[in-house]
């Protein structure tokens, strides 16, 4: 049985991202309603996991919280001073439709903190894996600005904190959130360190970014590997895209760590992505990286929140993560998992297999 981390803090869904109708804040042509990014959805995926009595046989994982000095390994410190001081007065927007409130800026340090601890525990084999449940998410905010919700890298100033600390070689990120990584990519663009691998529906978030084109450059040049992948991809395309790129890749790099940023917003009942995942495809891509973990770099896989905006379905693919993860399978089954798996299109499809096998080919260029 795997020796598998949790960290959640409820500060992380004290977070206000205010009000907005999706994505759009509330104004005189914007009715006030629920913004997108909002707790309920993180909240009962830690609910899910409570009754399904999962939590308790989990090894808990505190936040500490990171400083600036941390953040400033990746992010500008005016950047860092201005979210500060506009979350000390009421809070503001990180540049653009990425709000946040009073506090925010402690919330997003202890999310970066949870994300550092977790990782920090699996390097030093107190732990084989884990999942860090974080708020504010990070994978879209870059050096000098908020985007996408994102405030702060959870993910970038978790690796580069912690490459200081223990020096290893190479990490691989695996993003599967259905918008591009395009912050991890930014963070590590010239650095061969980090391999940054990200699947996505194609130009949905940010709509500029995350073409097969984008691979690195200098030094880092081939260790950015995108996999846009069309609108209404289902199971078949993203285990075919693992099968035939991701690990692959991982193969050839062979990292000491393999971090995903995980969203869920690729699932059939996402409202913001437009794929059609469900449980098991989660489930059985976690069981692949495991796999590979196992085969490459003892094991080590660690997980860090990051979209998902369906309440009623988020909690069913987290679940069938730290099921896998953990290799203890709960009483609870997907209620939705019938609905989801009986969509037509979940198979590959031609014009998907294209995209998939163009990513391949970028694939050559990677070496340990
Ligand atoms: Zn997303």
């Amino acid at each position: 049985m795997m020796k598998t981390g949790w960290n959640f803090h409820e500060l992380y869904l004290w977070h206000d991202t205010g009000a907005a109708a999706q994505f759009f804040p509330a104004s005189l042509t914007v009715e006030p309603g629920e913004h997108a990014e909002n707790a309920e959805t993180k909240r009962r995926f830690r609910n899910l996991m409570e009754v399904s009595g999962l939590t308790e046989q989990l090894t808990s994982v505190k936040s500490v919280p990171v400083d600036e000095d941390d953040l400033a390994l990746f992010h500008t410190r005016d950047y860092i001073r201005r979210v500060k001081r506009l979350s000390d007065d009421r809070g503001g927007d990180a540049s653009y439709l990425t709000p946040f409130g009073r506090g925010s800026y402690e919330i997003a340090c202890l999310a970066a903190g949870g994300t550092f601890a977790l990782m920090d525990k699996v390097l030093s084999r107190e732990l084989d894996n884990g999942y860090a449940l974080v708020r504010p998410p990070g994978h879209h905010a870059e050096s000098d600005k908020g985007m996408g919700f994102c405030l702060f890298g959870n993910v970038p100033v978790a690796i580069l904190k912690n490459r200081k600390k223990h020096g290893f070689e190479r990490v691989a990120t695996v993003d599967w959130d259905v918008h591009h990584g395009n912050g991890t990519q930014a963070a590590f663009w010239t650095d061969p360190g980090v391999l940054t691998i990200s699947l996505h529906q194609e130009r949905l978030y940010p709509h500029d970014s995350g073409d097969r084109e984008e691979r690195g450059a200098g030094a880092g040049l081939g260790y950015n590997l995108n996999i846009p992948l069309p609108a209404g991809s289902g199971h078949g395309a993203y285990i075919a895209a693992f099968e035939q790129v991701v690990l692959p890749a991982l193969r050839a790099y062979k990292p000491d760590l393999i971090v995903v940023p995980s969203g869920f917003d690729g699932s059939g009942a996402d409202p913001l992505g437009r794929m059609m995942l469900h449980s098991d495809t989660y489930r059985e891509m976690t069981r692949m990286l495991m796999e590979a973990a196992t085969d490459l770099c003892g094991g080590r896989l660690v997980m860090s929140h990051e979209g998902g905006y369906s309440a009623a379905y988020v909690p069913y693919c987290g679940l069938a993560v730290l099921e896998q993860l953990s290799g203890i399978k709960t009483h609870i089954d997907d209620p939705f998992l019938p609905v989801f798996r009986n969509y037509a299109g979940q198979d590959l499809r031609p014009w998907q297999q294209d995209a998939i096998s163009a990513a391949a080919e970028l694939v050559a260029g990677i070496r340990a």
